[in-house]
């Protein structure tokens, strides 16, 4: 193996900046005074608040340390499996610095904001194609929010019916944000297990479908990184008993424009633009979870809609069976802003192709670290892949030790315990953005970890 990325050397402790203090040091050397002094405001002249006394020098090392204590994209190898923490391309953090975007404000007239409409009316368009749907509404603020937002249309689809359901089906390989949004909206969701390939089957379905179930949420890929292949079959069941066929589509990454999602039976989907469209995921920042629909959802979408009449884009609040808003104003702007800077970037053949090297990766770490690492389910899998601890039991090894250790080699580790089907859980989500040698690097620092140095008996 070339020389890990990782250091253990010069990292500096950094103690808090109040045992760092020193009586009568100071960050600023003012000029002798040549005139009196004079008393304070008698309010300010108490006792201070308890600041440490500091050299300009201390507090520029102290915050210049704390900030490089951290660990991101932009520095290195991020395989967190179901976040997606693939590179985002900086062209399009600039298209949404851009000063006419920057500072629109949602509240200006429309005939004053046709640009950031007309944006966000081709970003749905575009979506919709991505996914193979009729219509979007981009106003969720997160993966979770767009599945409450889509248990809500469900919701809606089924009263205007005059007939409401108790339940949702829900797989125990969904994500955990998927019974919790099904609850959120006052369904019970109905767990099913996933069959010993990975994957729901057509008869675990079929058994508990119902007249009371409102639906059915799939996360698809599923968190075990695998294709749900009986989901056609599946919808099929769903519908004929009239329910709905939901999909977390929070794993698009692996799938952009090579599953058309609506003509694999699914009704209503969310995806999450901070996962794969351009926008860095986590540390706070803002996300969107835009929701997708066929046709018969459309009229419960949340209000308003941006209509293009005749080359000028209005808001239609005018939509009677609207579920009403599920955001402040039009959804995070910034983030639907950089979405459409990559798809216009990528264009639809780079868009599938980012897609089809995201597998490919996933299943060149598969294969590479399988003698190494437990591998439960031994099939091709789409953007991540999910290992086990089986294999270090023995040695008394463990998951959290082995993503401990890979930190010293210079790489975040991968999602542990998750999902919670699998003892021990590995997930492993490259993306398509690292090149083989950074993979490469990767398979050879778990593969070092796991090395039994010295054999006892030798
Ligand atoms: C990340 C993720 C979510 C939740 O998305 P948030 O934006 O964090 O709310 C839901 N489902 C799946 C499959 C995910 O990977």
């Amino acid at each position: 193996m070339k020389e890990s990325i990782g250091t253990t050397g010069l990292i500096l402790n950094d103690p808090l900046l109040w045992e760092k203090g020193k009586k009568g040091r100071r960050g600023f050397s003012l000029p002798r005074r040549d005139v009196e002094s004079a008393p304070l405001n008698q309010d300010l002249t108490g006792d201070g608040p308890d600041f440490p006394d500091l050299s300009e020098v201390d507090v520029v090392r102290h915050y210049t340390r704390l900030s490089q204590w951290n660990f991101g994209v932009d520095t290195g190898m991020y395989p967190l499996g179901s976040c997606t923490m693939k590179y985002s391309p900086k062209t399009n953090e600039k298209q949404a610095s851009l000063p006419g975007f920057a500072g629109a404000h949602p509240l200006m007239p429309t005939n004053l904001s046709q640009g950031a409409l007309r944006m966000m009316f081709e970003l749905e368009q575009y979506l919709s194609q991505i996914t193979g749907m009729d219509a979007t509404t981009l106003q969720p603020a997160a993966g979770a929010h767009g599945e409450l937002t889509g248990m809500l249309l469900i919701h809606a689809y089924h009263k205007k019916q005059a007939a409401p359901r108790s339940k949702i089906i829900v797989p125990d390989t969904a994500h955990g944000t998927n019974p919790a949004s099904a609850a959120l909206c006052g369904y019970r969701p109905v767990a099913v297990a996933s069959n010993e390939q990975g994957i729901l089957s057509v008869e675990a379905v079929d058994e508990v479908m119902d007249e009371d179930t409102a639906g059915i949420m799939v996360t698809n890929p599923n968190t075990l990184g695998l294709f749900e292949e009986n989901s056609k079959k599946i919808a099929e069941i769903v519908h004929a008993k009239g329910g709905m066929v939901y999909c977390d589509g929070a794993n698009m990454n692996a799938v952009m424009g090579v599953v058309k999602m609506g003509a694999i039976g699914v009704d209503v989907m969310q995806l999450n633009l901070h996962k794969t469209f351009s926008t860095p995921h986590g540390g706070g920042g803002p996300g969107s979870g835009p929701v997708c629909v066929r046709k018969h959802l459309e009229p419960f979408l949340p209000v308003p809609r941006v209509k293009d009449e005749n080359g000028t884009y209005v808001l239609d609040y005018e939509r009677p069976e609207t579920i009403g808003k599920v955001q402040a104003f039009h959804g995070a702007f910034g983030v639907m802003i950089k979405a459409y800077s990559y798809i216009r970037s990528m264009g639809p053949e780079n868009l599938k192709k980012a897609s089809q090297l995201s597998v490919l990766n996933a299943n060149y770490i598969k294969e590479t670290l399988k003698g190494t690492l437990h591998l439960p389910y031994d099939r091709p899998c789409m953007h991540e892949c999910v290992f086990s601890d089986e294999y270090q039991a023995a040695r008394k090894i463990t998951t959290l030790d082995m993503a401990k250790r890979l930190m010293d080699y210079g790489f975040h580790p991968p999602t542990v315990y998750f999902p919670l089907v699998v003892h021990g859980a590995i997930m492993v989500e490259p993306t398509e953005t690292e090149s083989k040698e950074d993979i490469d690097q990767f398979v050879e620092a778990f593969k070092a970890i796991v090395k039994l140095k010295h054999s006892r008996r030798s």
